[in-house]
């Protein structure tokens, strides 16, 4: 059987306009899958320019890789035609870090949800339509005489993002694009809407690709994390070892620059200092060496991906003592 959704060695550059030279590889050779019948939630985390949002307008279909390739269901994205076509823009959803952005201030809620449900022609009168809409906002803990015939300023944010999720759900997604969904949520209901991402993948099989800056939601959201920085998987694996044992210097920063609840620990005090950044271009080398407060000289050459256990591994010299793995093959290592 075909996997859902595969990326093969997959890189994206940018040139800097016509006349320039210059170009910024935004992702770089990355590959991962993810099974069909084992849906799961993967957690792509890593700073602003790391290139997580490049991955996910790629997986969309807004833009296109400067080479490898992107399978849906064994066919590549771009390639799609007619029914196949329609079949993908149904089946892999989005949800985008604003949950105001998708609201026009003049239509309803009803407006919002009946627009994709009229679009794939899923239902044939409106009282099905209705319930689809119904189903939906249970699903995501609304109620539905709450929110149906409301407009967008009568809402939460929390309501609004809430609302993103169910108007995802409606259309039955086998995959979702969660990009930073909560980043612009209070705090006290980023529980909530993660909780109810987790209940799409749980009751109605929906495979999540959560996009995060934010490695503490990340813990508690995914089951397997691939750490980006600047557009290379610097670290990926299961969520638990990742976050509690992280073995790349780049890792090991991020997660040292948490606030600890422990109060003789100050925030920001971390046990590796990073170098300042220096943008000078060390790209034929590892992507974190101008930082990097370990770099040698071999670290000039782009290190290989080395397997630090079942489901664990870094793309660093510091840990040549164990088996290389190729970059195709680190789904092996994110379980389900
Ligand atoms: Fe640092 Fe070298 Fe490892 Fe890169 S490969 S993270 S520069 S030690």
């Amino acid at each position: 059987m075909p996997h859902l959704l595969e990326f093969k060695n997959v890189t994206k550059v940018f040139s800097r306009g016509l006349l320039s030279r210059t170009s910024t590889t935004a992702l770089n050779n990355v590959s991962f899958t993810l099974n069909e019948n084992e849906p799961t939630i993967v957690t792509v985390a890593g700073e602003s320019g790391s290139g997580k949002t490049t991955l996910a307008m790629l997986l969309l279909g807004f833009l296109t890789p400067s080479s490898g390739r992107i399978l849906y269901q064994g066919q590549d994205i771009h390639q799609l035609r007619g029914d196949d076509r329609m079949a993908f823009r149904r089946e892999v959803q989005a949800v985008f870090q604003d949950p105001f952005a998708v609201f026009n201030p003049f239509y309803t809620v009803d407006h919002l949800l009946s627009v994709p449900i009229d679009r794939f022609k899923l239902a044939k009168t409106k009282a099905q339509a209705r319930n689809k809409m119904e189903e939906a906002l249970n699903a995501v803990g609304l109620r539905p005489e709450d929110v149906l015939g409301r407009f967008p300023h009568q809402l939460s944010g929390g309501q609004r993002q809430r609302i993103n999720v169910a108007r995802a759900l409606v259309l039955k997604p086998k995959l979702l694009v969660a990009d930073e969904p909560v980043s612009m949520v209070d705090a006290s209901l980023r529980a909530n809407i993660l909780e109810t991402l987790r209940d799409m993948q749980r009751d109605f099989g929906v495979s999540i690709l959560y996009i995060t800056h934010d490695l503490t939601t990340a813990y508690h959201v995914a089951k397997s994390i691939i750490v980006l920085y600047r557009g290379s998987v610097m670290e990926a694996g299961d969520v638990d070892s990742v976050i509690k044992r992280p073995q790349h210097p780049y890792t090991r920063l991020l997660i040292d620059s948490i606030p600890w609840p422990d109060i003789n620990r100050r925030w920001g005090e971390t046990e590796i200092k990073a170098k300042e950044m220096d943008l000078a271009d060390h790209s034929a080398g590892c992507r974190f060496y101008a930082r990097c407060p370990f770099a040698m000289e071999k670290c000039k050459i782009q290190p290989p991906l080395f397997r630090l256990q079942p489901t664990q591994a870094a793309l660093c010299y510091l840990h040549e003592q164990y088996p290389q793995i190729a970059p195709e093959k680190l789904t092996e290592l994110l379980p389900v």
